[in-house]
């Protein structure tokens, strides 16, 4: 049997850096297990930066390394999707972040849970080194998304971990485009197993992920994989209508009985209007994130577009739904 093919699939966005001590790192990892022929797809994601000339450098040293340049900014959930759709014929994939947070010593642990009979492997992390705000956010997330989602994600897990052949196939079927990589990752299935590992600070330069792109994450992930918004407004919904039904029964029978003549309640009524004036916007709102997301799948616009340049050598290649 010829040994195993390993794709290592890694976003880089201005990550000049960092791009030194990653392919260091990433040919340490090669050499030491030669039981696997290895490669590495990086996805330029736009960058503004050396990291285009930087990774082509690198792949005109070390042919196992490749550069896959896009556009423009996708995002990273792009950049990982264009990366995937050129892994294949890989018998392995592993998906993880440039800054080096993802350490590549933990990648032959990956392949032998792998190797194990696992398809899905996912590293775990057992610490993090996120701190403040950025990890008070983090913490909060997976608490109410593991509530509120429909296919479970193990709260630890991110981006970094390792796809099978066949996990790889189902993945790049997906016709997505709100691509959410660890619910997607969760609602293909297949036999999973976890490894667990110490996160790292990043190794260089600043987070590229910035608070929107973070947020925009947050909330893709949330409407893509749960229902339960929408349950909640019917939910909110039958509650005040019933609230608003018993009221109504009470201040007649007041008037029936005399109680109360005088035209009082003008703070009930204000108080009214704009409660369920909110709770109405609020329900719209929540429409608007499905819609919103419906429209963006309607177009079918693909995800991402490769630069000419790169496409010369994998022909007329471009991105899923195109
Ligand atoms: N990244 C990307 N496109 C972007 C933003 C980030 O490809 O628009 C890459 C980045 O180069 C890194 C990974 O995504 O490899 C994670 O980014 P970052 O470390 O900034 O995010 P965090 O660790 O804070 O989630
Ligand atoms: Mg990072």
């Amino acid at each position: 049997m010829p040994p195993p093919a390993i794709a290592v699939v890694t976003p880089v966005f201005n990550e000049e850096a960092v791009l030194p001590e990653l392919f260091a790192r990433l040919t340490a990892v090669f050499a030491a297990n030669p039981g696997c022929t290895w490669r590495a797809i990086l996805v330029d994601d736009g960058s503004r930066d050396r990291t285009a000339d930087l990774v082509r450098a690198q792949a005109a040293r070390d042919p196992r390394f490749e550069l896959v340049e896009l556009s423009r900014n996708f995002g990273f959930q792009s950049a990982l999707t264009a990366g995937l759709a050129r892994a294949a014929p890989a018998d392995a994939v592993i998906t993880m972040d440039a800054d080096l947070q993802d350490p590549p010593e933990v990648i032959p642990d990956l392949v032998a849970a792998w190797r194990g009979g696992a398809e899905v492997v996912r590293a775990v992390r057992r610490s993090r080194q996120e701190t403040g705000l950025r990890r008070v956010g983090f913490d909060a997330f997976h608490a109410l998304f593991g509530k509120l989602i429909d296919y479970p994600i193990e709260p630890n897990t991110g981006t970094f971990g390792l796809l099978g052949r066949d996990a790889l196939a189902a993945f790049n079927s997906l016709p997505e485009n709100n691509r959410f990589f660890p619910g997607l990752r969760a609602w293909i299935g297949f036999q999973t197993a976890d490894v667990p590992y110490d996160r790292k600070a990043r190794a260089a330069g600043e987070p590229q992920q910035t608070f929107h792109h973070l947020m925009r994450y947050a909330l893709d992930g949330l409407f893509s994989f749960s229902r339960l918004p929408l349950r909640l407004l019917t939910f909110s919904g039958i509650i005040i209508a019933n609230t608003g039904f018993a009221a109504a029964i009470f201040y007649a029978m007041r008037r029936i009985l005399g109680i109360e003549t005088a035209p009082t309640g003008y703070t009930t009524l204000v108080t009214l209007v704009l409660f369920i004036g909110g709770v109405q916007l609020i329900g719209i709102g929540v429409l608007g994130e499905y819609l919103g997301r419906i429209y963006d799948e309607v177009k079918r616009r693909p995800n991402y577009i490769v630069k000419p340049a790169a496409r010369h050598r994998a022909a007329g290649e471009r991105g899923p739904g195109a």
